[in-house]
């Protein structure tokens, strides 16, 4: 198929439940997997006559990610009432932000943040039994426990340009939120959800086509399929001469296919109007101020210190400062590691073998048997050759199987590089055996070397570092 290439734009709108006591504008206790409908009252059921209050801690963990998201604070920002029917929404209504957000204008990594809003959350839904049937056994339950939980809503600009990145950006997202201690972030129990706008236009224009949404992908790894399908998809429909048609669609991880929901609603559907029933937020600049200045080290700024502070290599560095698990695994290894270990040897082993072992496992890193201490001393048996490279690999798949210690474990494999005696008399036995390469290496052909290197790793079944058997050759060929 020929024509110009199609290049993707994605935008993403994130919907970030509140880590407050209490629910947005009552007083009801908010806890996860509570029995249902134990946690509701008047207010938050909407009956008539009650009163909505703003929750201020709500407002004050707003303040905190506007600012940590570099946004300008409104000085004045009002709700207002989104309204439309739905069983989850008993008062008939959402009360939300509407033509004046909370916080405007900000940045997170490469990414231009739009908007962000306070809203409060729809109750929770779940259908049972056989459904589509009017005398059927299937059932739509409510559990009002949800309704009225303080959320924040953060709006990206179209900044991003491929599946990858919008994974990337959404944890780096993800853990900035988790270390204002905002939100548990937490994408399986919902209370992070993200939605995808994507869309593609013919490279070198400017014009952005039409746009689908993807609606709640629970998870990192269903954001980068889902968005990377849908791109497939209006790759294809234009490349047949069709146009992509403004629609909301769901993803399923599953089949891996997409569905529309239903057509896109435009925001004068809403008949949005300003909340009667609560005040201004008006934030001083002095509460702006204070919120900005007891903003704990965010991601980027630890990047920035992994990499300069640390000298870590700067991949090395965003891997493990933009995911706060494996930050704090790397931080406590550090912490652990012995006296003369450098942080940049760790860093390497983190994010390259645990990494790669994890995921075989199917496993973050964090969350495999693999402590931070144990990992520390591996690399610490590394540094001073008490096991080669591939010796510590062996150990490390152990670790992130069982865990242990990693002393026993090189013993237990016998792993243990031998002892220089042992390898001084190896490696003379080495160059006698290898007479020929011995006199090339001696006239100055580094490569023939291999050969007796090879003869010491098959006697040393490959527990010699291969730089001290390089260096010991060298040295015994008197070069
Ligand atoms: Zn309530």
């Amino acid at each position: 198929m020929s024509g110009p290439e199609l290049v993707p734009t994605i935008g993403l709108e994130i919907h970030v439940q509140l880590l407050t006591r209490t629910k947005m504008f009552c007083g009801c206790e908010l806890e996860f997997g509570a029995e249902p409908n134990t946690h509701t009252c008047p207010i938050c059921l909407g009956h008539p006559g009650t009163l909505p209050v703003v929750n201020e801690q709500a407002i004050e963990y707003a303040t905190r990610i506007a600012v940590a998201l570099g946004c300008e604070v409104a000085p004045r920002s009002i709700f207002h009432r989104k309204n439309y029917f739905y069983p989850d929404l008993p008062k008939g209504y959402q009360i939300s932000q509407f033509d004046i957000p909370y916080g405007s204008d900000g940045r997170l990594g490469d990414v231009r943040i739009h908007r962000v809003h306070l809203e409060e959350d729809a109750a929770k839904l779940s259908h049972v039994g056989e459904s589509g049937r009017i005398h059927g056994s299937g059932a739509s339950l409510v559990d009002f426990n949800r309704g009225g939980t303080p959320l924040v809503e953060i709006v990206t600009e179209p900044d991003i340009t491929d599946p990858a990145a919008a994974r990337e950006w959404l944890g780096l997202l993800r853990t900035t939120l988790r270390q204002l201690g905002v939100s548990d972030v937490n994408m399986e129990e919902g209370s992070l959800r993200c939605d995808a706008n994507v869309s593609v236009r013919p490279a070198g224009t400017e014009e952005l086509g039409t746009k689908t949404e993807l609606k709640n992908m629970n998870s990192f790894r269903y954001l980068e399929r889902g968005v990377d399908a849908e791109i497939a998809r209006q790759r294809a429909v234009i490349e047949a001469g069709g146009a992509v048609e403004q629609e909301t669609l769901h993803f399923d991880p599953a089949s891996g296919t997409l569905t529309p929901l239903r057509s896109k609603e435009y925001s004068h559907d809403y008949r949005y109007f300003p909340e009667p029933d609560l005040v201004t937020l008006a934030p001083s600049q002095a509460d702006v101020e204070a919120a900005r200045d007891s903003l704990p080290e965010l991601p980027e700024q630890r990047r920035e210190r992994y990499a300069e502070e640390l000298g870590l290599h700067p991949d090395a560095a965003r891997l493990l400062a933009f995911d706060a698990d494996l930050a704090e695994f790397f931080e406590s290894a550090t912490a652990a590691a012995a006296d003369g270990v450098e942080a940049k040897a760790i860093a390497n082993w983190i994010t390259g073998d645990l990494v790669a072992l994890a995921r075989e496992s199917e496993l973050e890193p964090a969350a495999t048997s693999a402590d931070p201490a144990s990992v520390a001393q591996l690399v610490g048996l590394v540094a001073s050759k008490q096991v080669n490279r591939g010796g510590a690999r062996e150990v490390l798949a152990v670790l992130v199987r069982e865990g242990g210690d990693p002393v026993e474990i090189v013993e237990r494999l016998d792993l243990g590089a031998s002892d220089s005696g042992e390898l001084d008399a190896i490696v003379e036995k080495a160059i006698a055996e290898q007479p020929d390469a011995a006199a090339k290496v001696k006239a100055g052909e580094g490569k023939a070397i291999g050969a007796i290197v090879g003869v010491v790793m098959r006697e040393t079944r490959g527990k010699a570092d291969g730089g001290e058997v390089t260096r010991l050759i060298r040295s015994k060929l008197g070069l």
